[in-house]
């Protein structure tokens, strides 16, 4: 590496959503002069070699170097409980190499997940300014930070079983967020351990250097200006995808993927009509019951909308009874669909044929979506999903939010009424946010301005130690 380059450790949680998301903010530092490590996991690193192309792309680079780490938790992440396990072992093996790393090289600044707390305890002392990306919404990392103020006032924890009941502690959200648009972590006891260290570590970005969005001003800004008051440094550079291709710094093939793309999906999409084929996938954490599996396949099926749905391999939960699926389900899945084990995302939402997405609303998908002008129909699973569905469906008006239940004549109803019954109202607004999403990330733009901002602060940013330049140099 060049020395002279300002050197930036960049480490996201391990998995795919946050690892994607800080790659690209990786292939958008690197052209901009700037050195970068990215600390990766030995199973996402694997993933990455077997199936994604960025890893080609950035080895090439010489500014860049992965740094994988050895001994995290490698298991599931698709409850609170098993999220916390892999919270615990960074805590436990990377607060030390963490701090080791920022001792011995002439780091700038780190980038850090704001997910991962224990970045601001390895750099604590050294001077090293931490940077704080939220790979979430705003509006989800704004519900996070509020969640002491709904315990104070008695929100949480939920008594009673009215889901439906609005919540008056999250500003700015007070007129629409119900119960049920809460973080998930909020249903579980007050006592619950990931509902705190969700919450403890959101407040913990105030001690941050700065607080990097991948998001845009006009998609957030009445809630950026809510965490703008406790954190008043924020960048937001989103959506991340489409800024890398209006600096011509992607093209649609570049991928991220932990799995195995099936590119076959294209074909079959390109001999469908325009806006005519719901593109459905559930994420790569999201789990279903096999009965709600079934729920959503004969509403599929019974929409009869064709259909390009995601079935990963760990999808489904429990005992694997695919005859009886198939003899159920054979006929109307051979006529309209096509299952994949994994898509290629972007490329999909960017085909002419599919007139809309039956997403999770993970923060990646739902940016995805918002950019190729796709209306959505919302099925939440897990964090910070579900506020943002809620969103989707009443502030942003791209979809409806068909949230906690998946029974088959309401996946059928809901589908015709956004790919039917008000199809031209959903386009209309899908256009207009995907006008305004690339307007952010090209030249002028706010995301544009603020990229070239957060490089401009990150090479202003002293060298802690210029002897180590000569150290790190051999
Ligand atoms: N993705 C993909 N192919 C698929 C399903 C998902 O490439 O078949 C990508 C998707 O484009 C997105 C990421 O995986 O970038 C999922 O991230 P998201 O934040 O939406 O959800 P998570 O997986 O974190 O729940």
């Amino acid at each position: 590496m060049d020395l002279q380059t300002p050197h930036v450790l960049i480490f996201p949680l391990p998995a795919q959503g946050h690892v994607n998301a800080m790659l690209k903010l990786t292939e958008l530092l690197l052209p901009a002069g700037l050195n970068i490590t990215f600390l990766i996991s030995s199973k996402d690193h694997r993933s990455l070699c077997g199936y994604a192309t960025v890893h080609l792309r950035l080895n090439s680079h010489p500014g860049f170097r992965f740094h994988v780490i050895e001994g995290l938790y490698e298991g599931p992440m698709d409850t609170g409980e098993k999220l916390s396990l892999m919270f615990d072992s960074l805590t436990e093996v990377a607060t030390p190499l963490l701090r080791k790393l920022i001792l011995d090289f002439p780091v700038r600044c780190v980038i850090a997940d704001g997910i991962n707390g224990f970045s601001l305890d390895a750099a604590e002392g050294t001077g090293v300014p931490v940077i704080f990306f939220r790979t979430i919404s705003a509006c989800a990392f704004w519900a996070y930070f509020s969640i002491p103020d709904l315990i104070s006032s008695g929100e949480l924890p939920l008594t009673g079983t009215n889901m439906d009941e609005l919540i008056m502690n999250v500003k700015g959200m007070e007129g629409f967020l119900r119960r049920r648009d809460l973080p998930s972590f909020c249903r579980s006891e007050i006592k619950n351990y990931t509902l705190h260290q969700v919450s403890n570590i959101t407040r913990r970005s105030t001690a941050a250097h700065a607080l990097i969005l991948n998001t845009f001003d006009d998609l957030e800004g009445p809630i950026l200006s809510q965490i703008r008051k406790h954190c008043p440094n924020i960048y937001t550079i989103g959506p991340l995808h489409a800024h890398l291709k209006s600096r011509s710094l992607s093209t649609l093939e570049s991928s991220n993927s932990f799995y195995k793309e099936d590119k076959t999906c294209l074909h079959w999409l390109d001999q469908q009509s325009p806006k005519s084929v719901l593109y459905a996938s559930f994420g790569s954490l999201a789990t279903l019951e096999r009965d709600q599996l079934l729920e959503f396949w004969h509403g599929l099926v019974n929409s009869k909308k064709p259909f390009l749905w995601v079935i990963r391999k760990d999808l489904v939960l429990g005992e694997n009874d695919e005859d009886k699926v198939h003899i159920d389900l054979e006929k109307g899945t051979k006529e309209r669909g096509y299952l994949v084990g994994w898509a290629p995302q972007e490329e999909v939402l960017a085909h002419p044929a599919v007139g809309a997405f039956l997403t999770h609303n993970g923060w990646n998908s739902t940016l995805e979506s918002v950019v190729a002008g796709v209306p959505m129909v919302s099925w939440a699973f897990f964090a910070d999903q579900q506020v943002n569905s809620r969103f989707v469906d009443v502030v942003w008006k791209l979809g409806i939010d068909m949230k906690d239940t998946c029974d088959r004549t309401k996946v059928e109803r809901i589908v015709n009424e956004v790919m039917v019954v008000r199809k031209e109202e959903f386009i209309d607004s899908a256009n207009h946010m995907a006008e305004l999403a690339m307007k952010s990330v090209c030249e002028g733009g706010s995301s544009y301005n603020n990229l070239d901002r957060l490089v401009e602060d990150i090479k202003a940013m002293g060298v802690l130690n210029k002897e180590k330049q000569v150290a790190f140099g051999k």
